[in-house]
């Protein structure tokens, strides 16, 4: 007998439950091909089929105009640390915001490429996001980088940041399809797959036409955006399954309405945990200030070390499994991604009242 649990580790994460049953029927004969997709050709029609579908739901769900490519990458977002700088740094200077760890080690690899400058201020623990106010841009800068969703940290940007003039590259890996977003503000997203839209091992990357032309003459191999750009994302063999599996996420995200109806859910849910720890009379704090909390990664703290661990483990036992905080953090964190049921988030809701009334 099949036990599925509560799943709420931060990547690779939960998967949409009729994407894995899919997958699992179209393991050993994909639509007549006698083959599965991990043994197609990647220059087959049928993957091309496949690729051509991912990028198109892509395209449609975050209403992409003509003038952005979506292409699918490796190496995670962690490549992409260096590959911005690479493709578009020349002498810098770039603009970073720093919000969390993630951020953090973009600007730190970015700094060995060129000049960068910190254009917020930091405290020494992450818990807010600046205000668009607060925001000093160089004149000059080649761009500026963002994290949207801190997923260590549990810290978001409630809004899409400006760049007033200068390029806005901006990491999405833990919030992408989300929720709405304003595309015109954005020259280049990318995110890693594996929190809320498919397996670990492909990152996707949406840039805008612009700035491919920006840097058309680099000649950095696969490490050229343009490389993928011009040749339908394969410049080498993809990761054929992963673009696969991010097909079958997005329209399983078309049948739940979108995007938008998406982003409904997802504040539901976020809602239903802040709640908890908001009228728990301070046996719950969260980790983030109010106004930056995330709807993708909540988290929270309980009085003691020992008390989280307690608390993780007497949740794990009724099926709430990987709730424990990044080891750099501790404390508690709910990754609560698009495909995360509803069900599971009101469990663990139950588990919190009942955990506080007995701990207390
Ligand atoms: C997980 C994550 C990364 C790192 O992703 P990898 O695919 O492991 O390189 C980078 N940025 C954010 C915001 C993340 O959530």
């Amino acid at each position: 007998m099949i036990q599925r649990v509560f799943n709420f580790y931060s990547g690779p994460a939960v998967l949409p439950e009729s994407v894995l049953e899919r997958a699992r029927a179209e393991m050993l004969d994909f639509k007549g091909s006698g083959m599965s997709v991990m043994e197609l050709s990647h220059r087959s029609d049928a993957f091309l089929t496949v690729l051509r579908s991912a990028e198109q739901r892509l395209r449609s769900l975050l209403a992409l105009p003509d003038n952005y490519r979506v292409l699918f990458l490796q190496g995670g977002a962690s490549l992409q640390f260096s590959m911005v700088p690479m493709n578009f740094l020349d002498s810098g200077p770039a603009d970073y915001v720093i919000t969390g760890t993630w951020s953090e080690k973009a600007c730190k690899t970015a700094a060995n490429f060129g000049l960068v400058n910190v254009v917020n201020q930091l405290s020494d623990r992450y818990t807010t996001v600046p205000g668009e106010e607060e925001l000093r841009f160089s004149s000059e800068a080649k761009y500026v980088h963002y994290v949207s969703n801190e997923t260590i940290d549990g810290v978001e940007f409630p809004y899409d940041l400006n760049g007033f003039g200068s390029p806005v590259i901006c990491d999405a890996s833990s919030n992408i399809l989300s929720r709405p977003i304003d595309i015109g503000k954005y020259s280049v997203i990318y995110a890693g797959a594996q929190k809320n839209i498919g397996p670990s091992g492909v990152t996707v990357v949406i840039v805008s036409d612009e700035m491919l032309e920006r840097c058309r003459g680099k000649q950095n191999g696969v490490l050229s955006y343009n490389a993928f750009a011009e040749n339908e994302s394969m410049p080498n063999t993809p990761n054929t399954w992963g673009i696969y599996i991010i097909d079958l996420v997005c329209e399983w995200l078309e049948e739940q309405g979108g995007v938008a109806a998406i982003s409904r859910v997802n504040a539901k849910k976020a809602g239903l945990l802040y709640s908890e720890i908001d009228e728990s009379d301070g046996f719950y704090s969260g980790m983030a200030e109010l106004a930056a909390r995330s709807r993708m990664n909540v988290t929270f703290r309980l009085a003691s070390g020992d008390l989280e661990a307690k608390f993780c483990d007497e949740a794990a036992a009724i099926g709430l499994v990987g709730l424990r905080g990044h080891r750099s953090v501790e404390g508690i964190r709910a990754s609560i991604y698009n495909a995360f049921p509803l069900e599971g988030v009101e469990r663990l809701a139950e588990f919190m009242q009942d955990f506080s009334r007995k701990n207390c």
